[in-house]
This record gives C-alpha cells, sequence and structure tokens, in this order.
C-alpha cells in the first residue's frame, strides 16, 4: 500500500517557479509506517495513471481553479482500486462535491497538518470516513515540510509558511474565512531549521507563503490604545515582536539569500518594519493595490488601503527601503470605466512596480462576493448541464471568461482591455526601463527574462481566450522556465548550520 499526493494541474511546464508547499507538508505528515510519500506535482509533469495500484491512498488537494482536474484524476485513481482521499480550501468549502465528482471516499475539511494522519490509519484499517474535520490546528502544530522529498532541479523558488490566516476582510478574498481572522503564527526556530535545510539543497531565493506577512499594522495599535483595550494591545505586541524577532533571525542566515512575502499597503506607513525587511533580505513584496480609486476600493472592502497621488507615494516607499513590489489590480469592479484601464497603468508606472498584475473580478467560493453573487443567479442558469454558480465543473471551453456583469462593459470588452493593459505592462520598452533596478547587465537580462515568463505563464492560464495562443504561451513558457531557473539556484551550502 503506497501513498500518493498529487497536486492537479491541467497545464505542465516541466520547471515550475515555486515549490507547492502543502505536498511536502503532507508528506511530514503521513505517519513513518507508510514509508515515504509518491509525490505527483501535474505543474511539472501529469500523473501516469500506472503508478497507482489497487490498495494504494491517493491524497488529491484542490483549490477551485484545479478542482475539475482534481476530480478527473479522483475518479482514475478511484477506479484502479485506490482510496481517494480530497482535501484543499476548495473541498473544505465543497466535500459533497469531491464525493459526487471526484471519486473521493473521504474528504479532509480544514487544515490537513493532523487530519492526514488519522485518515491514513483509518484507511489501513479499512474504516475511512466521509469527512474528517482538520479544523485550524494551532501554529505549534503545524509540520514542518520534508524538503529531502523535493525533486532535483525542477524548482527555481521554495517556499515556507511563517504565519496563517488574515484579519482583514477582503471581499474578493477567502483567506480570511477559511483560514481565520486571528494570524498563527510559527516559532522563528521551526522557520529557520526549514530555511536553512532548503539553503544546504541550492535554494536561495525562498518565498514566505504567507496570507499576510504584515498582520499588525500601527493603525491596529492605535485604535487599540485608544480604546484602552490593553489587553489586545499586548497581543497585538506581541504579534508584531514575533514577527521582528523572525526578521532579525533571517538577517543572519547568508547574504546571497533572497525572500518574497505577501503584505498590505499599511506596511508602507511602518518605516521599522520596511527596514527590519530590509535586513532580513525580504526583497519582494506582493502588495494588493486591487483599485485605485476610492469608490473601488470601498466596493471590495478595502477602504484601508490608498487612492491616488498617496496611493504613488505609498508604493514608493516600498522602493525607498529596497523592496520590490508585485502590484496586485483587479479590473471588472462596478465604479470601473474605459478610463480605469490607462490610469491603472499609468498609476502602475508611476509608482515603481517592479512586477504588477492584472486579474478580472471573479467571484471565487467561500468569498463575500460570491455570497452575493450566487443569490443574484437565476436557478436554471446552466451550461451543459452544470449550474453557472459552479462554474468551475463547466468545461474549460464553454466555461463563460466573466460572471460578474458589469454596468456598462461587457465580458469581451473587459478582456480585451484587460490583455492590453498586461501586454503594455510588460512590453520591451517598458521591461527594459524597469531592469534598470538590476545592477549588472547579467542581471538586467535575467530581469526580462524573468518578466517575459512570468507574462507568459500567466497567459497561458489567465487571460488568453484562444486556444492557439494558450498554447503557444505554454509551449513559449516551457522553454523558457528552465534557463530561468538556473538563474535562481545557487551552489549548495551542505555544511550551513543554524545560526545561534
Ligand atoms: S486579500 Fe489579503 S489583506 Fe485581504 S483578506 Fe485576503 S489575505 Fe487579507
Amino acid at each position: 500500500m503506497r501513498v500518493h499526493l498529487v497536486n492537479p494541474s491541467d497545464t505542465s511546464f516541466g520547471t515550475a517557479v515555486i515549490t507547492p508547499r502543502w505536498l511536502y507538508v503532507l508528506a511530514a505528515a503521513t505517519p513513518a509506517s507508510f514509508g515515504d510519500p509518491e509525490i505527483c506535482d501535474e505543474t511539472l509533469e501529469h500523473l501516469d495513471p500506472l503508478s497507482v495500484a489497487p490498495g494504494d491512498v491517493v491524497g488529491i488537494g484542490i483549490h477551485t481553479g484545479n478542482a475539475l482536474r482534481g476530480y478527473k484524476l479522483g475518479r482514475i485513481a478511484r477506479e484502479r482500486g485506490a482510496t481517494v482521499i480530497f482535501g484543499g480550501i476548495h473541498s473544505t468549502l465543497y466535500p459533497e462535491e469531491a464525493l459526487a465528482h471526484g471519486g473521493a471516499h473521504s474528504v479532509i475539511q480544514g487544515d490537513g497538518d493532523q487530519a492526514w494522519g488519522e485518515a491514513l490509519n483509518d484507511c489501513r484499517n479499512g474504516t475511512p470516513k466521509r469527512i474528517y474535520q482538520g479544523g485550524r490546528v494551532s501554529a505549534d502544530q503545524f509540520k514542518s515540510a520534508r524538503w529531502d522529498l523535493l525533486p532535483p532541479n525542477r524548482y527555481m523558488w521554495a517556499s515556507v509558511q511563517t504565519v496563517r490566516g488574515c484579519p482583514k476582510h477582503c471581499s474578493f478574498c477567502s483567506v480570511w474565512r477559511t483560514d481565520g481572522q486571528k494570524p498563527r503564527q510559527r516559532a522563528s526556530d521551526r522557520v529557520i531549521e526549514e530555511i536553512v535545510q532548503l539553503r544546504r539543497l541550492g535554494y536561495r531565493f525562498i518565498a514566505l507563503a504567507d496570507d499576510n506577512f504584515y498582520p499588525v499594522s500601527l493603525t491596529d495599535m492605535r485604535l487599540a490604545e485608544r480604546q484602552n483595550n490593553h489587553q489586545r494591545l499586548a497581543e497585538l505586541k506581541a504579534i508584531r515582536n514575533e514577527r521582528f524577532e523572525l526578521m532579525a533571525r533571517l538577517a543572519r542566515l547568508p547574504k546571497d539569500m533572497v525572500f518574497f512575502t505577501q503584505i498590505t499597503m499599511e506596511a508602507a506607513e511602518d518605516p521599522l518594519f520596511l527596514e527590519a525587511m530590509r535586513a532580513a533580505k525580504i526583497m519582494g513584496a506582493l502588495v494588493g493595490v486591487e483599485a485605485v480609486t476610492p469608490e473601488g476600493l470601498k466596493s471590495v472592502y478595502k477602504d484601508f488601503n490608498c487612492s491616488g497621488e498617496e496611493l504613488v507615494s505609498r508604493l514608493q516607499q516600498f522602493r525607498n527601503h529596497g523592496i520590490h513590489i508585485l502590484g496586485s489590480f483587479i479590473f471588472g469592479l462596478p465604479s470601473d470605466r474605459q478610463e480605469t484601464f490607462e490610469a491603472t497603468l499609468n498609476l502602475a508606472h508611476r509608482s515603481g512596480l517592479t512586477f504588477a498584475q492584472f486579474v478580472m473580478l471573479t467571484p471565487f467560493p467561500g468569498t463575500v462576493d460570491f455570497e452575493q453573487w450566487e443569490k443574484a443567479q437565476p436557478e436554471d442558469a446552466r451550461v451543459q448541464g452544470f449550474p453557472l454558480t459552479r462554474y468551475w465543473l463547466i468545461p474549460p471551453e464553454v466555461r463563460p471568461k466573466m460572471f460578474m456583469p458589469h454596468p456598462i462593459m461587457g465580458s469581451e470588452e473587459m478582456r480585451q482591455r484587460t490583455q492590453r493593459v498586461w501586454d503594455r505592462f510588460y512590453s520591451m520598452k517598458s521591461i527594459w526601463k524597469r531592469s534598470r533596478c538590476a545592477h549588472t547587465l547579467r542581471s538586467r537580462l535575467a530581469f526580462i527574462l524573468i518578466s517575459k515568463l512570468y507574462r507568459q505563464m500567466y497567459a497561458s492560464t489567465g487571460i488568453a481566450t484562444d486556444s492557439a495562443r494558450r498554447s503557444k504561451a505554454s509551449a513559449w513558457a516551457r522553454w523558457i522556465a528552465r534557463p530561468c531557473r538556473g538563474l535562481f539556484i545557487a551552489d549548495p551550502m551542505p555544511d550551513l548550520q543554524i545560526p545561534s
């Protein structure tokens, strides 16, 4: 009886950017008596069904974007006589769907750190339950990933988690509802151990795969102070101090290491935090800018962000502290107008963003937006027999590209305008200009390659509608990904010790 862990993906690139952390965390959660699990990340290569034998257990983790592929794999594995267990954020939200469409015997809802081992033991005893409640385990129960199982020469970046949960409540995001609003921070010892292990293997670029690396803002603390809420203030200070402790320890790791994370824009008004990030070699961060107008921000419950010129100067603050920003923007908000696209592009250029992504507003399950959208759909709205409100089950070739009708723009117009913004932000001229942030010709060329790779990987899975363009982009990304990997990987440091 073998245990398999599968990360489903329709598109495989042979080389991937970031290690899918959950595979290696569940590998660590697999009881030793089962041996090392077989790990299959389909962003590298598709699962070979013949590798699954009767009596095996196949664990499949899905989010909404890869649920359909995951269900197909689940049915294949079940037909081959395996016991199939689903997990991941989408299964947490729709456990019955995995049982009905994915051939699942069991579904784990919530964190798998503890529940996965329990489910495996039940499978061995022939008593798998339909549903396991993994819940939200405390930070001291998070498993450290089994990086010793990483395949060689496949990934550019590794991923380590330092905190789960986010105190915000953005309407398009499910994180705060699934992972909770109370930040669960790992002890810095565990985080540093994992990072050192990865650097020993040659990974010097690490994504801190957190929901929000900046869980306590200065505004939160000021508010607690004003309310004389001493207990809350003490809690916030403790969380903040732990962040600083972690960053101080990251600063003592080898100089060639580079970290990337996700934070909210509020960090820009916290120079102490930004300085600690710089010292910790956290050189890049994804910041959800979302919209450039106050109306747009209000509509996504993100009015803690700034707009207009203040937004430009906030974003520039990060650059002033040596932190490169990947700005994330949403198109399709009700307040968007034709001129919003140009204004957004203009702002992205002016604020000194190093990278940017422009996504179309999509109602993702588990979000406030989804609930409102779902209620507004007519009951008989179906495509090929599948309810529109379960759009991820609709075959991709006939699946609508936009679900939230816009008051003045049609879906094709929206798509084309979004595509044009991507094309212009990632035109050779613009990339060359931005590449000035690199100091040598070699690193400028690397910057260009990476910008193009990022653009193509997104185009192949996101906004391009015609399949020729998608497969061309995918082939191009596959071709360019391999040499790109060489730019990120360093010589292994097998003797690297954990800084005392
Ligand atoms: S979008 Fe970011 S800030 Fe907003 S709830 Fe999600 S993780 Fe938190």
